[in-house]
């Protein structure tokens, strides 16, 4: 049975502000964006990447700064719209500590792990690829985002589990012609791994703005982790600018149907809790004012 009941609820819990290094969005104005759109819950999840090589931008944030923000918009909006003090963190080997310090110092109401980076390079800026296979490319970041998870357990959902991709073109390859079950074992280790220790994953809609037509993971994924038992699963857009809030929610709310889910998860204070599916909002991709 669900924890909350709450009619026409509709959450996008991976959004990014200007308190992010790569947007420039306003956190009021994301916030009155989400409420034009119908979103009820929005998770703020800046970025916190200690290990970015090669990149002018510094993914970090001045925690409190942002959760005064948060607190007055709190303020501000909560008749129409609840606000989630919330962290991408980028997972590396070499920052696990200062990660975990983080976490430990600062108060967040849910954590997204998300792996940016693989064999120390960037996979944003096509780095990762000099010289690789694709085969070779696709091994090491499935069992890299493998490790990550298991190295890492004070997050509460794994970002964008198939974030690569996004980013194939580099190797001249096309998504949709990859045989990706030959990962399937690998990603199955990762999803035991979360679903072992109480952590689950995100299905983000981000795939659709880059045109890849599908959300991150796809929909053997998210089956293969209904399949093991997985439970956790938060929707976000990782919006970077308020066009992008709850950008193709739709599709989010067909392919758990489709998968069988019946709940959805949100968190309070870093505690999970489980909203049925039939309760939440259908997304108005127009905006319903209210
Ligand atoms: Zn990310
Ligand atoms: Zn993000």
């Amino acid at each position: 049975m669900p924890d909350v009941k709450e009619e026409s609820a509709m959450f996008d819990y991976h959004v990014h502000t200007s308190f992010s290094a790569d947007s420039k969005l306003p956190m009021d104005v994301a916030c009155q964006a989400a409420i034009d759109k119908g979103v009820t819950e929005i998770a703020f999840t800046e970025h916190l990447d200690y290990f970015y090589p090669n990149c002018p931008l510094t993914f970090e944030f001045d925690y409190h700064d942002y959760a005064r923000t948060v607190d007055e918009l709190r303020k501000r909006f909560g008749d129409h719209l609840h606000i989630l003090k919330a962290v991408e963190i980028g997972l590396h080997p070499s920052v696990k500590s200062r990660n975990e310090q983080f976490v430990r110092d600062h108060q967040f109401d849910f954590i997204i792990g998300s792996v940016h980076i693989a064999d120390d390079l960037d996979l944003h800026n096509g780095d990762y690829f000099k010289g690789k296979q694709l085969d070779q490319a696709l091994h090491l970041y499935f069992e890299t985002v493998y490790h990550c998870v298991r190295d890492n357990p004070y997050f509460h959902v794994l970002g964008h589990l198939d974030l690569i991709k996004r980013y194939v073109h580099y190797l001249k390859a096309d998504h949709t012609c990859i045989d990706w079950r030959r990962y399937d074992h690998l990603i199955a280790e990762t999803l035991k791994e979360l679903i072992n220790t109480g952590r689950g994953i995100e299905i983000n809609m981000s795939g659709y703005r880059y045109k890849l037509n599908c959300a991150l993971p796809e929909l053997p994924v998210i089956k293969l982790y209904r399949q093991l038992g997985g439970e956790i699963i938060t929707i976000g857009s990782d919006a970077h600018h308020q066009a992008h809030i709850a950008h193709h929610f739709e599709q989010a709310y067909h392919l758990l149907v489709e998968v069988g889910f019946k709940y959805i998860t949100v968190y309070r204070e870093g505690q999970p809790r489980f909203i049925s599916v039939g309760e939440t909002r259908k997304p108005n991709e127009r905006g319903t004012k209210r």
